[in-house]
């Protein structure tokens, strides 16, 4: 399929699935802009090695996805916005009443309100043009939850909400809004918790990652970037026109235990 002609802004996109869904974005022919809220030399290296990679343009703009007022600045930046895949997030683990404020304002903030703004910002162009697509990249934890992430799995089941009413409020004007729902994925973001859990577990690293992490992932297999990326551009696709409003779970079977 090709998304020729389409401009995609995936955000949080330097790293992990938000990297690997804008490739296979730009794959398929969409021009793509990559996000973060730093400004280095490697992040704009990024856009142009992508670019050259897939012959498709490539631009990062910078925006703090905890800010309101930068997540629709990123959209207006970006001159249009055909495909909009809201991704940055963050992730903090603790008792609840133990949660420190300033991590829950932070991943309601960045999970769950930047997607507020950027889809206000994004939507009334779509409908002009009478094509849109917007995915959201929600979580099993959209659907189910798990102790001590009370701040992601709230953000996480709020996006799933968002997605349901921005579907029922763009429906019959060719613009679609889903949530894919991914397990675990390895990604900077896993990773950075394998070490703590194989102190915590005294377990070495392919234990933690077998027997914890992948513990409610029946399929015991991580989920890939590229297949969240495959989902994405599925979901971009003509045959999906008239999915909307709903999740896909890539999880390896989790969410039906
Ligand atoms: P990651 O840490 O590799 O990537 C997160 C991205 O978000 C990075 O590009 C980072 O720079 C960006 N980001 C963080 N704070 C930001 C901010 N304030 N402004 C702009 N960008 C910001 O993590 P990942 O695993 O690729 O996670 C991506 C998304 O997928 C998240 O929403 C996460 O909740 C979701 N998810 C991940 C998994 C998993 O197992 N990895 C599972 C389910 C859902």
């Amino acid at each position: 399929m090709s998304l020729s002609g389409k401009t995609a802004i995936v955000t949080g996109s330097n790293s992990g699935i938000g990297l690997g869904t804008a490739r296979e974005l730009a794959r398929a022919g969409a021009d793509v802009v990559l996000n973060s809220f730093t400004d280095r030399d490697e992040d704009h290296a990024l856009a142009a090695d992508m670019a050259k990679e897939f012959g498709v343009k490539v631009r990062y703009i910078k925006a703090d996805m905890s800010k309101g007022e930068e997540c629709r600045a990123l959209v207006k930046k970006a001159g249009g916005c055909d495909i909009l895949v809201n991704n940055a997030g963050i992730q903090f683990v603790s008792p609840v009443e133990e949660f420190p404020v300033e991590k829950w304002n932070a991943i309601l903030a960045i999970n769950l309100s930047s997607a507020f703004h950027t889809i206000a910002a994004a939507l009334p162009g779509m409908r002009a043009k009478g094509w849109g697509r917007i995915v959201n990249i929600a979580s099993a934890h959209g659907l189910t939850a798990s102790p001590f992430k009370s701040a992601y799995v709230a953000a996480k089941h709020g996006i799933v909400g968002l997605t349901k009413t921005v579907a029922l409020e763009a429906a019959g004007k060719g613009v679609t809004c889903n949530a894919i729902c991914p397990g675990y994925v390895l990604t900077p973001l896993v990773e950075a918790q394998i070490p703590e859990q194989m102190k915590v577990h005294n377990m070495d690293r392919e234990q933690v990652i077998r027997e914890v992490m992948l513990e409610r992932q029946p399929s015991r297999q991580f989920a890939t970037v590229e297949e969240i990326g495959g989902t994405t551009v599925f979901l971009c696709s003509d045959a999906a026109a008239q999915i909307t409003g709903t999740t896909i779970s890539v999880d390896g079977g989790w969410t039906a235990l």
